[in-house]
């Protein structure tokens, strides 16, 4: 048995590429060894992907642990699943990392079950802690972090008794850091015995929907809310958007409202960003949106309410109607151009 006392990545994939959520999570679980004095590792099951697999040293995956099979060349749960667990059985990692993809949270919870530990999803910021009880004191430990009940509070999770923590981390709320192309890490090719019946889904073709809005990429991002969700308004947001050459994004109730599609939604449960610069244009900001867009570099609000929660996190707050303001922000912006 080789307890290592690492901590573990699962590396996500598609056509053999590295998902965007492993690199941040490994860059994450680096920051986390450092204070634990460990090295991050990486589990991974594909065909014919080792070479992708080297550039992770870069970000700080010492060895990654690959099973190779013609079968795995695409995610189905079982066969995953049992991937992962072998793994984690024969490393024991003290904690494990997932992202919260549709891949992630199908798998996630079926390597915790298997394991007999906790497995706490979607969380937002991950820390290494102490944790005491009335009768013990457990040390570095991880403190999972994550908003609960509705988002009207944030929880902090541990799993001490479990032996391994394993968590779920959303694409894009962790931080990627710059590739080192000098280092790569070292793939160990593992096996797994799977079996025909492991194989309980056939993938027969892959249907790709081109995604016709890139909120994660764009460097600048004006999003409208309840405050410009009237036709005036929206016509404004969108102009002012066209003109910095940046994404239109929103909060939740507009795009229940049906005025948005889902896919320009920022926060908990939509997109999170970290742009150049937000433009929050009628926006009160309650955790849910700020939980999305909190760590964009710059953040501008504008609000007819002075004490509108969005201005304690905004860089440059403008008290005003969005109808008045955004075209004399468009018109600076024309002169200036
Ligand atoms: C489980 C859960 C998940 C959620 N996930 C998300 C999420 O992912 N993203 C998200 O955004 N929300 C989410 N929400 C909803 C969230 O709680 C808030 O309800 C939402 O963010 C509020 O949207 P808003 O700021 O556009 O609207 P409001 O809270 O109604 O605020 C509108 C703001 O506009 C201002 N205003 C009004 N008129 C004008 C004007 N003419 N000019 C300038 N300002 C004006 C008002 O002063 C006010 O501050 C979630 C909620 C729950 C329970």
């Amino acid at each position: 048995m080789t307890i290592e006392n690492s901590i573990m990545v699962f590396i996500e994939q598609r056509d053999g590429k590295v998902a965007d959520v492993s690199l941040e999570l490994i860059c994450e679980a680096k920051r986390l060894a450092k204070s634990l004095g460990v090295p991050v590792t990486g589990v991974a099951a594909g065909h014919h992907m080792s070479e992708n697999l080297k550039p992770l040293g870069g970000y700080g995956c010492e060895k990654v642990y690959y099973t190779d099979d013609k079968r795995l060349s695409y995610f189905t749960s079982v066969p995953y699943a049992k991937v992962i667990v072998k793994t984690i059985k024969k490393y024991h990692p003290q904690i494990v990392l997932f992202g919260a993809s549709t891949t992630g949270r199908d798998v996630a919870p079926r390597v915790a079950s298997e394991m007999k530990c906790g497995l706490t999803a979607d969380c937002t910021e991950l820390k290494i802690g102490n944790y005491k009880t009335k009768s013990k004191e457990y040390k570095n430990i991880l403190h999972q972090i994550r908003p609960a009940f509705g988002g009207n509070i944030i929880a902090t999770i541990v799993s001490p008794e479990g032996g391994i923590s394993m968590a779920t981390v959303r694409e894009g709320v962790m931080k990627m850091s710059a590739l080192d192309i000098s280092i790569k890490a070292e793939v160990i090719k593992e096996t797994c015995d799977l079996a025909d019946d492991d194989f309980m889904t056939e993938v027969i073709e892959i249907v790709r929907k081109e995604k016709r809005v890139n909120l994660k990429s764009a460097q600048i991002i004006v999003s409208a809310g309840m405050g410009a969700n009237s036709p005036e308004a929206l016509k404004l947001v969108k102009e002012l958007a066209s003109v910095l050459g940046g994404e239109v994004g929103s909060s939740r109730p507009v795009v229940d409202s049906g005025t948005l599609s889902r896919e320009r939604q920022v926060g908990q449960t939509g997109t999170t960003v970290r742009p150049n610069l937000y433009i929050a244009c009628g926006i009160s900001g309650q955790i849910q949106h700020r939980a999305g867009m909190a760590e964009a570099k710059r953040i501008i609000a504008i609000n007819s309410d002075e004490n509108a929660p969005i201005f304690d996190i905004a860089h440059y707050g403008i008290v005003g109607d969005v109808c008045d303001v955004i075209p004399k922000m468009i018109k600076a912006y024309k002169a200036e151009a």
